[in-house]
C-alpha cells in the first residue's frame, strides 16, 4: 500500500483497530532480507505499507548543517539536492547499490529510501571519520502501531534531555513503529578525494593497516577488501586496502598521498593512486558491483583490534568481503558454492569467538527448517521484548522480526 501523507495516520489506526498484521517499507529495495517476516492469517505475504509518497524534502537549512525529510524520501534525491549546496549527508551508498549515484543508479537494488537507511541503522567506511547513520540523526518523526504520532530530538544540532527514541528506531527493522520523518546532519562536501588502493600479501598490509589507524592523517575510510576485484579469484594475495583522503587543499593530498606511499613501499606493498573517478569504482567494487544479488549476503562485526583475525579466518575461503579496518564491521558475500551453509555457521562461531556478531542478510532459498537465523539471542533479549510489547501491544509490525531476538523456526 502506498497512501499519501493525508491517509495514513487513519490508515494505521484501522489496521491496528483489526489487529491486522504489517510491514513498514521504502522502496521495497531490501525488504525481503533478514528474517522472514510472518504474513498473519489468510495472506501469503506480509501487507507492506510503503511511505513512497512520503517524499518531500521539507527543510534544508544549508547555515545549520541540517536537513528535515519525509522518510519516503530516495536517498539519492536527498544527496543530490545537499550537493547543490556543496553539502552531503556522510553516509555511503548502501551495499547493492552498484551504480555511481549521480545518474540515480540504473542498477537493480538503488540506494533506497531515507528511512529504509534509518530502519537498517547500518553504516559503511565514511565511519572511519563520520561515525553511524544514528550518530547523524538529530531528530525522528513516528507513527506508532495504534496510529498515534510522535516526535523526538529536534532539529538542531544540540543535546536532548529524555529517552533516546531515536537512536531506538534507527535499526529497529520496521519491528516498533513508522518512521515517518527524520532530521539529519549534513557535512561541506570535500572538494578533493583521492584514493590508494594498496594490496599486497596480508601479513604486510596489516601493520600497514595498524600505522593508517594510528597516523594523524585521518583518512576518510580505511577499508580491508577481500575477493571483490572480478578476477580476484584465483589471485594469490586477495587482500587489498582501500583508502579514500579528503581535503580542501590539493597540496594536502599530494603530501598525504606521498606520506603513505613511503610506509607502503617500506612494508613491501604496491601502491595504485586513484583519482576521484577510479576510487568511485573500487567503492562500487566493495559494495559488491562485480557479484549481484550473491547468494549470501553477511554482516559481520568484530572489535576493531581482532579485524586481522577475521580476515585471516579459513572459513572466510572463497568469500568476498568488506571491513571498516576502524571499525571492524564490514559485509561478506559469496555464492552457495563460494560459501557452504556450514562455513556460515562456523564464520558466526569464529566472529562470536572474537567477541562479535555476524547476521545473515540473504540466504539462498531452501526449505524453512535448513535456514540459518538471521541473527541469534542479544543477551538484552527481555529488554528488547519488553520495549517491542510497550510500541507495538498487538505485535502486528514486522512479526517475527525483531533484531536481538532470534526468529522463530
Ligand atoms: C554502507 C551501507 C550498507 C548497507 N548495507 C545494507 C545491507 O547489506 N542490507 C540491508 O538490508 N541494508 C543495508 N543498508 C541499509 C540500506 O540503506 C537500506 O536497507 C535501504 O536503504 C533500504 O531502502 P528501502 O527504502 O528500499 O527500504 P525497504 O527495503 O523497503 O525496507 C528496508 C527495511 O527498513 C524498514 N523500513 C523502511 N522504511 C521504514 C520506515 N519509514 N519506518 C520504519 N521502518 C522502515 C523495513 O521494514 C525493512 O526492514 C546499508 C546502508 C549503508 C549506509
Amino acid at each position: 500500500m502506498r497512501p499519501e501523507p493525508h491517509e495514513l495516520q487513519e490508515l494505521v489506526r484501522d489496521l491496528h483497530r483489526q489487529a491486522t498484521p504489517w510491514l513498514p517499507a521504502g522502496s521495497g529495495s531490501r525488504l525481503e532480507w533478514g528474517p522472514p517476516v510472518q504474513p498473519g492469517p489468510g495472506r501469503s505475504a506480509p501487507l507492506a505499507l510503503s511511505t513512497a509518497r512520503l517524499d518531500r524534502i521539507v527543510e534544508h537549512n544549508p547555515g545549520d548543517f541540517t536537513v528535515t525529510v519525509q522518510t519516503g524520501t530516495p536517498l539519492v534525491v536527498l544527496q543530490q539536492e545537499l550537493a547543490r549546496h556543496r553539502q552531503w549527508l556522510t553516509l555511503d551508498w548502501p551495499w547493492g547499490t552498484a551504480e555511481a549515484p549521480a545518474t540515480g543508479g540504473g542498477n537493480a537494488l538503488g540506494a533506497g529510501t531515507v528511512g529504509g537507511l534509518v530502519a537498517r541503522g547500518l553504516a559503511g567506511g565514511y565511519r572511519q571519520r563520520h561515525l553511524g547513520v544514528r550518530d547523524q540523526l538529530i531528530g525522528i518523526g513516528l507513527l506508532r502501531a495504534d496510529g498515534t504520532a510522535a516526535r523526538a530530538g529536534g532539529k538542531v544540532v544540540k543535546n536532548v534531555a529524555g529517552y533516546d527514541l531515536m537512536r531506538l528506531l534507527c535499526g529497529s527493522w520496521g519491528s516498533l513503529a513508522l518512521i515517518t520523518e527524520v532530521t539529519l546532519r549534513t557535512q561541506p562536501l570535500p572538494p578533493q578525494r583521492r584514493g590508494l588502493w594498496l594490496h599486497g600479501p596480508l601479513q604486510q598490509l596489516q601493520p600497514l593497516a595498524r600505522w593508517l589507524l594510528g597516523s594523524s592523517l585521518s583518512p576518510e575510510r580505511i577499508d580491508w577488501h577481500r575477493r571483490t576485484l572480478p578476477d580476484a579469484a584465483d589471485a594469490a594475495g586477495a587482500e587489498a586496502l582501500l583508502v579514500s583522503l579528503a581535503s580542501i587543499s590539493p597540496q594536502t593530498l599530494e603530501e598525504q598521498v606521498a606520506c603513505i606511499r613511503q610506509q607502503a613501499d617500506q612494508a613491501g606493498v604496491r601502491t595504485e593512486v586513484l583519482d576521484p573517478e577510479r576510487l568511485e569504482a573500487h567503492l562500487e567494487l566493495g559494495r559488491g558491483s562485480s557479484a549481484p544479488r550473491p547468494a549470501w549476503l553477511l554482516r559481520a562485526g568484530v572489535p576493531p583490534r581482532r579485524t586481522d583475525e577475521l580476515l585471516r579466518a579459513r572459513e572466510l575461503d572463497g568469500a568476498s568481503a568488506v571491513i571498516g579496518a576502524g571499525s571492524g564491521l564490514g559485509d561478506i558475500w559469496g555464492s552457495a558454492a563460494q560459501l557452504p551453509a556450514y562455513r556460515v555457521e562456523a564464520l558466526r562461531r569464529r566472529c562470536r569467538e572474537l567477541g562479535g556478531h555476524l547476521t545473515v542478510l540473504r540466504q539462498p532459498p531452501g526449505p524453512a527448517a535448513t535456514a540459518i537465523p538471521a541473527w541469534l539471542d542479544a543477551p538484552s533479549r527481555p529488554l528488547i521484548e519488553t520495549v517491542k510489547r510497550q510500541f507495538d501491544p498487538k505485535q502486528q509490525l514486522a512479526r517475527g522480526r525483531l533484531p536481538g531476538v532470534q526468529p522463530p523456526p
